[in-house]
């Protein structure tokens, strides 16, 4: 993808503080860190999001944030970390190259999601699970 900067990244156009890398994935330092050591887990492969995700990719993917995040709990003494991915613009995602953020996390760090949690309406619980079972399909989508 020609005007992807993480593709730029994963080719080497424009520089990045490289943590891990073998074919299928890279792992680079986020240039705005929620935190210093805030580390993305990118697939080499260009796709949108995590739906567009290659099959032969989602274990070297994962595979790489284990390495990662260990090499995180160790380096930085972190006592927990948040491991996600924003997949959508509602959601948050600003680069349409699927990624995983691993952010480290300190005692009284004040990050916060801000969350409105809601209840089920009676019967709703069931009508959800109901609703979405219908469309639970293996492995392809
Ligand atoms: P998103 O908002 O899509 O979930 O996350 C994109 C992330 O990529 C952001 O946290 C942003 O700081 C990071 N980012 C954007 N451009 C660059 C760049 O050129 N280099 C690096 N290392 N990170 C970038
Ligand atoms: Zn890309």
């Amino acid at each position: 993808m020609t005007d992807c900067v993480f593709c730029k990244i994963i080719s080497k156009e424009i520089p990045a503080e490289v943590l891990y890398e073998n074919d299928k994935v890279i792992s680079v330092l986020d240039i705005n860190p929620i935190h210093l050591g805030h580390a993305l887990i990118l697939p080499k492969q260009h796709c949108n999001d995590f739906l567009d995700l290659p099959d032969q990719t989602y274990h070297s993917l994962l595979q790489a944030a284990r390495i990662v995040t260990s090499a995180l709990l160790q380096s930085l003494k972190i006592e927990g970390y948040n491991l996600f991915s924003n997949n959508g613009i509602i959601a948050g995602q600003s680069v349409f190259h699927f990624h995983l953020h691993i952010t480290p996390r300190y005692r009284e760090d004040n990050i916060r999601f801000v969350l409105n949690l809601k209840k089920y309406p009676d019967g709703d619980l069931k009508r959800y699970g109901t609703m979405i079972r219908k469309y639970i399909k293996s492995p392809a989508f």
